[in-house]
């Protein structure tokens, strides 16, 4: 709780600093980075600008450089669910206690310049929060992408390996500029002298931009329409089938797992990069450029999040990609259009992006996100010239919207990436309820570890505390079957800590073989009991924070405990919670333990005890660690791998 206290006003005085708004201008992110060592000057960094398209290229190529087995830092903006996801580490968001840390770490700098006259932004601090994370994490590869502009934004003053500029159009006029050539100034302002330059850049007034720049820089110019030929096979509704020429390889039958014809760009833009990043700095092999395309996902970018009724999450908030989001329907859904929520911020070109939508879908719910900036759902209605319902919130519209759609319809959800933050936030709990739904119809009640699992278990909250303590405990690094048959055949003999503690070990490894690893855990267990004998009268404690004293007991043992032993809700989250969470895109972690802190957020308490048993019992049964049957599963539809393969 104390830590949680901790996160939250450390978080809190972050986001304070974007009272001090947007600041254009490189002097305090290299003092901020100076008091801290200079991190950034040891990565090897890809440095993306653009107007659209950023965020996807950034993804392709972490992906790519992971397939090459680079351990590979991302830096973007924004965030979807939680602010760690800014700043990734092989595609895993830092975890809240990271967060923490890095905030204490730099806090003390920010005030230190604040003290001089010098006040950092949000995005000045949390840049040098990342580039101090990948230092210290020895990242082998940092992508980087720009957050406005390029010339002056905080990030420009790394060195990197490679500049990659995806596209360029009218946006942030008031800040960047009013003319297509003074911002593409801006983005070409990323270019640095000897370094590389990929371009994307189609428009002819920014392209010469760029190319004046990259001649005075005498960066070697690789423009991605000139060096990658893409061949559309199929644009599917969830993934898109290319082939890809260049003048080094040929990647034939690649499917883009992100939606929308615009994105075979963005591949091409990361083969053409990945290209000349193999051959001057990173050991890339062309199965790594196709593997790595193949399995990237980049969240709110035509999602589609859930199926029956189908919904997609897109975070479209400016005309250019309001343009491409109406070819996306044309072609797919030109016979039964969607029904659209939108929510909007207000110093967006909201009429701009309205106008292209309209006409493309059969119903608008007009709403407001929870940020500040949004546009009051009132006002955004006035922009629309048909009838629109309203909604207080985005998660009433999607309530409303769901109703409307049956099974049958498609919802849109678009506007900005905060409506796709609020969208998100309410789905995965729509989401996480339908699913534990369908499982605790199939399953009833479910099993825990020990438990046969081919036989339903009584409920949570009925079992023999000490029973459900050991059994966890034998339960490590083993299958369920073989936890039962040590379980089993240890309470025969031995069911009280009584009993236990004055056991001889040999005969309980005896007794525990079928549990593997039988010597460690016979004298854990043992152990346990001896305490549970000594310290707490023979009975199992009922807090986390006395369970997890006890030898081998960690969060997810005392977790199981509270659950099955005591009914106290708790989500013991074992590998098959952990797997399947982040399998249906839950969750992105790497530990149990950092997938039972961000489950607690998006899980309702009320379900804390059905998401153990009953994904416990669903990874017993079909979403098996090797092999999942996904053309089996009841919850395929509420899941990313189910939905996207
Ligand atoms: S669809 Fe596949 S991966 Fe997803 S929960 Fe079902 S079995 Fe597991």
């Amino acid at each position: 709780m104390k830590q949680q206290d901790d996160y939250d006003a450390a978080v809190k005085w972050l986001y304070g600093l974007q009272y001090f708004g947007m600041k254009l201008g490189l002097d305090n992110t290299r003092t901020l980075l100076a008091e801290l060592g200079n991190p950034h000057e040891e990565l090897r960094a890809i440095h993306v600008a653009g107007t659209n398209g950023k965020g996807s290229v950034c993804a392709f190529l972490t992906n790519i450089l992971m397939d090459a087995g680079l351990k590979v830092g991302t830096y973007t903006s924004p965030h979807l669910r939680d602010f760690g996801e800014r700043i990734c580490i092989d595609n895993i968001p830092m975890t809240r206690p990271e967060v923490l840390r890095a905030i204490k770490g730099i806090k003390p700098e920010v005030e230190k310049l604040a003290s001089r006259g010098k006040q950092c932004t949000f995005f000045e601090a949390t840049t040098c929060m990342a580039f101090q994370h990948f230092s210290r994490r020895k990242v082998d590869a940092a992508v980087v992408e720009v957050g406005m502009g390029g010339r002056l934004d905080s990030t420009n003053v790394l060195e990197p390996v490679l500049s990659i500029i995806t596209n360029i159009s009218l946006e942030h006029t008031q800040h960047l500029g009013d003319t297509m050539e003074k911002i593409a100034y801006e983005k070409a302002g990323i270019i640095k002298p000897g370094i590389p330059t990929v371009s994307a850049v189609t428009e002819t007034e920014a392209s010469e931009v760029v190319e004046a720049k990259a001649r005075e820089m005498s960066s070697e110019l690789y423009r991605v329409a000139d060096g990658c030929d893409i061949r559309i096979h199929d644009i599917g509704l969830l993934n898109s089938s290319i082939s890809a020429i260049t003048k080094y390889n040929k990647y034939n039958n690649i499917k883009i797992k992100l939606g929308g014809e615009h994105q075979t760009g963005n591949a091409a833009t990361s083969i053409v990069a990945a290209e000349i990043l193999s051959r001057k700095t990173f050991p890339i092999k062309p199965e790594n450029i196709a593997r790595g395309l193949e399995s990237t996902r980049w969240g709110a970018r035509l999602q589609v999040v859930r199926l029956r009724p189908t919904v997609i999450l897109d975070a479209t908030h400016n005309p250019g990609g309001a343009e491409t989001l109406s070819k996306f329907l044309r072609k797919h859904f030109s016979k039964k259009p969607p029904i659209l929520v939108i929510a909007m911020l207000v110093d967006k070109d909201v009429g701009g992006v309205v106008k292209l939508l309209e006409p493309l879908v059969s119903q608008i719910i007009v709403t407001e996100s929870k940020y500040e900036r949004r546009m009051k759902a009132e006002s955004l209605a006035e922009k629309i010239s048909g009838e629109t319902e309203i909604a207080d919130s985005v998660a009433m519209a999607i309530d409303r919207a769901l109703e409307l759609a049956g099974t049958s319809e498609t919802v849109l959800i678009s506007g900005s990436i905060f409506t796709a933050a609020d969208a998100l936030e309410h789905l995965d709990e729509l989401r996480m309820r339908e699913a534990m739904e369908i499982l605790s119809e199939l399953h009833g009640t479910g099993a825990y570890p020990g438990r046969d699992p081919e036989t339903p278990g009584p409920p949570p909250g009925s079992q023999e505390p000490f029973r459900v303590l050991i059994s966890t405990i034998l339960s490590q690094r083993t299958k369920d079957e073989n936890t039962h048959l040590a379980t089993e055949a240890l309470f025969a003999v031995f069911d009280t800590p009584e009993k236990l503690a004055h056991a001889r070990p040999e005969e309980v490894e005896e007794l525990i073989r079928p549990a593997g690893f039988y010597r460690q855990k016979s004298r854990n267990i043992i152990n346990t009991a001896k305490v549970l004998c000594e310290r707490f009268d023979s009975l199992v404690p009922d807090n986390l924070e006395t369970l997890v004293e006890l030898p081998g007991v960690g969060r997810k043992t005392a977790n199981c405990v509270l659950a099955y032993g005591f009914g106290t809700p708790a989500i013991a989250v074992d590998t098959h919670v952990h797997r399947i969470s982040n399998l249906m895109g839950l969750v992105r972690t790497a530990h149990p333990d950092d997938t039972e802190e961000c489950l607690s957020r998006i899980v309702p308490r009320e379900l804390w005890l059905d998401v153990n048993r009953l994904l416990v019992r669903h990874g017993q049964t079909i979403c098996a660690p090797v092999r999942p049957k996904c053309n089996k599963c009841p919850i395929s539809h509420l899941c990313d791998r189910g939905i996207y393969g």
